[in-house]
């Protein structure tokens, strides 16, 4: 058996510490091209646009997606969700989790290396370093050199491009929510507030020092998605291997057809954003990037030699067996998030567009009025948690029942009225018609809403 994977059979993932020289005490990222950095790219570039781009979509003048705490509601693609919606929500991260254990499973940690935020936005920071400070071996030598004007001239650059880039990321995640147009005007009317200017700094730091500064520590230590991602694996499991039967011994004599493959380039390591050597063996600290694959591929290519000396394969596979990506495991978490999916899409479209409390007032039992009326007091929350604003009709379920206060309300979307009523009955009334539970009824031309309270008349008269 592979050695990478007697590692894996025998303790799941292995953590190795990294090696302080072989990384210079510091990860220098050398940018690679090749099959899976063009796929990373596509995902992380697309998910990306959509982060920028999405704040700035409006329907019928509403924030497509808007989480406003203050008004304590989700704008969601041209639904409203209140806190009773909560449900619906976890949904979402329910479907999102057994996503990333179907992921997991198959493909390891290609979650973390093509789509996490972590990494994306460590790549594009990556990329500003390279810009501005040049490749990598450019950046060892800066480093080694004392300062001079160019290399103070490219490290402001580069901090600066950095802070741009959070900074902007940072308005983006806020517009999310608080209305971003509304953060664009106060910016360039010079009129943000010390709050918002507040936030906007912590996020823009944040994700400087997170993407710019801590980088594969946030993976390495941070994450606890790290830490469980083996339970998630088995011997169909493919993850990102070096074939050591193949490329051992290494040697750096590239004319040579002694030895394996690996001519010990260490293009795989300075490639690694997270500053592995996964010739060492899979490592808990690798997030699946397909860089070293990319990398080797290329070297292989120029060396006339098959490609694949790192590339993703199973345990099985590696001992010849069969070894199916989609197996009973994944078609279980296929058919758990198509059911939930299908639930969602019910609750969705069956999504109440009115929500209505009825509370009591518990400090009077009754009042009597001068018109011969015993009643009682209620107060009525109402809101329009629909996209339209709505006309609701307020009656009662009963005819010798009378409402006193507004019953004609016009509610625009989103809207919320706290109201007071009183409910009234005549004395003269045959006590046994006057229901001691009522249903206060709210109709609109989508349908009737109806919520249950209790009535109390005085005992004699029951
Ligand atoms: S890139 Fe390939 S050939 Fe070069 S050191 Fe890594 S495994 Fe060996
Ligand atoms: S070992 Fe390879 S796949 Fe893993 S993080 Fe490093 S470059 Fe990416």
């Amino acid at each position: 058996m592979n050695r990478v994977f007697q590692s894996i059979a025998m303790q799941q993932i292995p953590v190795h510490q990294h090696d302080p020289k072989q990384v210079d005490g510091k990860i220098y990222v050398r940018l690679t091209e090749g099959h899976y950095q063009r796929i990373r790219r596509a995902i992380s570039g697309s998910l990306m646009l959509m982060f920028f781009l999405t704040a700035w979509i409006n329907l019928d003048g509403q924030q497509i997606v808007l989480f406003d705490f203050f008004s304590r509601r989700l704008h969601l693609f041209g639904m409203l969700l209140s806190p009773k919606d909560i449900y619906l929500l976890a949904g979402f991260m329910i479907i999102g989790a057994i996503l990333l254990f179907a992921l997991a499973s198959a493909y390891s940690r290609v979650w973390c290396g093509f789509a996490c935020p972590q990494s994306i936005w460590t790549w594009v920071f990556i990329r500003i370093e390279t810009i501005t400070e040049g490749r990598r071996n450019n950046r060892i030598k800066d480093d080694k050199k004392g300062w001079n004007p160019g290399k103070l001239t490219r490290r402001i650059a580069k901090h600066s491009l950095w802070a741009l880039f959070a900074t902007l990321t940072s308005m983006t995640f806020i517009g999310y929510f608080v209305p971003i147009r509304e953060i664009a005007s106060d910016i360039i009317s010079l009129n943000l507030s010390l709050e918002m200017f507040s936030w906007i700094l912590i996020f823009a730091l944040l994700t400087y020092v997170n993407a710019g500064l801590v980088r594969e520590k946030v993976c390495a230590h941070m994450c606890p998605y790290a830490r469980f991602q083996s339970v998630m694996f088995d011997p169909d499991t493919r993850t990102i291997s070096y074939d050591v039967d193949r490329g051992e011994p290494r040697h750096k004599n590239r004319s040579s057809n002694e030895g394996g493959d690996c001519i010990d380039c260490k293009l795989c390591v300075h490639v690694c954003p997270t500053g592995i050597d996964i010739r060492q063996g899979l490592q808990s600290d690798c997030i699946t990037c397909g860089a070293c694959i990319d990398a080797c591929d290329d070297v292989m290519t120029r060396m006339r030699r098959p490609t694949g000396l790192i590339r993703f394969v199973s345990e099985n596979q590696e001992q010849g067996k069969a070894s199916p990506v989609l197996r009973p495991r994944i078609w279980a978490y296929i058919a758990s998030i198509v059911l939930i999916s299908g639930y969602l899409i019910w609750a969705f479209a069956n999504k109440e567009a009115l929500i209505m409390d009825v509370i009591r007032d518990r400090q009077t039992l009754y009042v009597t009025n001068g018109a011969g009326e015993v009643c009682n007091e209620y107060k009525l929350i109402i809101e329009n948690v629909s996209v339209t604003a709505t006309d609701f009709a307020l009656t009662l379920d009963n005819s010798l029942l009378r409402l006193e206060g507004k019953s004609g309300l016009d509610l625009q979307p989103g809207q919320r009225n706290e109201l007071n009523y009183r409910v009234c009955a005549p004395t003269t009334a045959d006590t046994a018609l006057i229901p001691r539970k009522i249903n206060f009824t709210a109709s609109s031309s989508d349908g009737q809403w109806q919520q249950m309270s209790s009535f109390i008349m005085p005992q004699q008269r029951r």
